[in-house]
């Protein structure tokens, strides 16, 4: 019988971290393959899937293989432990060309043969059946692992593949993303669930400045963030009178520093009333004007909860290459306009004075606007 074997990784296992860790894991697996018709069972530090339809096999491998805290995954042939189906399965997982090594596993010392022997024995069955392949026994293109357990049954499978390790989402608090549209906010967001963290997320709109298809696409860009974080919910607020009372009241040139602290007031809200303990950001050091050391400060002198920013030390380039492997590039680059690109000053300040724009703002009731923005909120949970 075809089965896939899932393994998680191991360092997080101490104590009674282990059932925290693994209860999460078994969740998140089980949520994330609920399409599927299947059997689940848990064998030794590992999770074994049996009866399952294999012409959805590679979709589900997919699934696991994008599931935080799964350290790697294999297809086996289960068979009886019994030396004859053994080699008839290692022959079937074997390559037909190239090099190559038997690795057997013996957990039932009851089977007679040692491993190293079994190893021997089946890999020279194998190349009866296959002449073009040598043996390599230190550094093999391939290996057939067979894994003779204590139940009388053995796995039996040529390939290990990688998944995306992380922890298991869940198990790392709770964070609030703030969504943009752009590139970078939605690769933060995957970097942190990857350590672990649910997310909640919060987008400013700027209707009507900003257009119903740049909403739509913060939520289609969200839609992929759940893939990994598994559930989402984006809380939209309302900024545009948070960014007119900034335009009428303020110099120009302070716009982008003082919205980016309104932005944060309303996500560290957010974060109080839905149980987060961090906020999170895509920015990245020096990227923008708003992202030097002094913006930064700025922003986050109003902020009491740990502000998350994964992405400080990457290039852009290297963020791009994230946010295409996990498919939200495309969307990311759609046109549309995000509020901070309304009344964009042109020379906004690069070196903001923390003192300077306290002053600035000193102008604006804070607290009236954040109170008006945050009784105006749509929050949307994506499924
Ligand atoms: P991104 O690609 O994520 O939009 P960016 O390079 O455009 O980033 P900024 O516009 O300076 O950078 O934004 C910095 C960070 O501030 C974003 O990564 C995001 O976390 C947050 N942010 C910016 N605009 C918004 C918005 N409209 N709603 C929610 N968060 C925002
Ligand atoms: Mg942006």
């Amino acid at each position: 019988m075809k089965v896939i074997i899932i393994r998680y990784s191991e360092i997080h296992l101490k104590g009674n971290n282990r059932d925290f860790f693994e209860s999460a894991l078994i969740s998140n697996l089980k949520n994330s393959l609920k399409k599927f018709k299947y059997e689940f069972a848990r064998s030794n530090a590992r999770y074994i899937i049996r009866n399952f339809d294999e012409t959805v096999l590679e979709e589900m491998i997919e699934v696991i293989k994008n599931v935080f805290g799964v350290h790697s995954l294999s297809v086996a042939e289960e068979v009886e432990t019994d030396y004859e189906k053994i080699s008839e399965a290692a022959i079937k997982s074997a390559p037909s060309s190239g090099t190559f090594k038997v690795s057997t596993n013996r957990a039932d010392k009851r089977f007679p043969i040692p491993s190293m022997t079994l190893s021997a024995e089946i890999g020279g069955k194998i190349l009866e059946k296959y002449p073009d392949l040598t043996v390599d026994l230190y550094n093999p293109n391939n290996t057939v692992f067979i894994d003779i357990r204590e139940n009388g049954k053995t796995f039996v499978y040529g390939e290990i593949i990688k998944a995306v390790n992380g922890m298991p989402v869940g198990t790392g608090g709770k964070g609030i993303i703030m969504l943009s549209g752009g590139i970078d906010s939605p690769v933060a967001a995957y970097m942190m669930a990857k350590r672990g963290m649910s997310l909640r997320a919060v987008h400013f709109h700027s209707f009507p400045y900003t257009s119903m298809q740049a909403k739509q696409k913060v939520l289609d860009l969200a839609k992929i963030i759940k893939k990994y974080a598994l559930r989402i919910t984006v809380d939209v607020v309302s900024f545009t009178e948070i960014q007119t009372a900034i335009h009428e009241k303020c110099p120009e040139e302070y716009m982008i520093t003082i919205m980016r602290r309104f932005m944060m007031r309303i996500a560290e809200r957010l974060a109080r009333q839905n149980g987060a303990g961090a906020v999170i950001t895509g920015e990245s050091l020096g990227q923008v004007a708003s992202q030097t050391l002094e913006s930064i400060t700025s922003t986050n002198s109003v902020a009491t909860i740990p502000v998350f920013r994964p992405l400080i030390g990457f290039d852009k380039d290297e963020i791009i290459d994230i946010s295409q492997k996990i498919g939200a590039f495309e969307i990311s680059i759609l046109p549309y306009e995000d509020c901070c690109t309304i009344f964009l000053p042109k020379r906004p300040v690069t070196k903001p004075r923390l003192s300077a724009v306290e002053k600035v703002e000193s102008a604006l009731n804070v607290e009236e606007l954040v109170q008006n923005a945050m009784s105006n909120i749509e929050s949307v949970t994506i499924d």
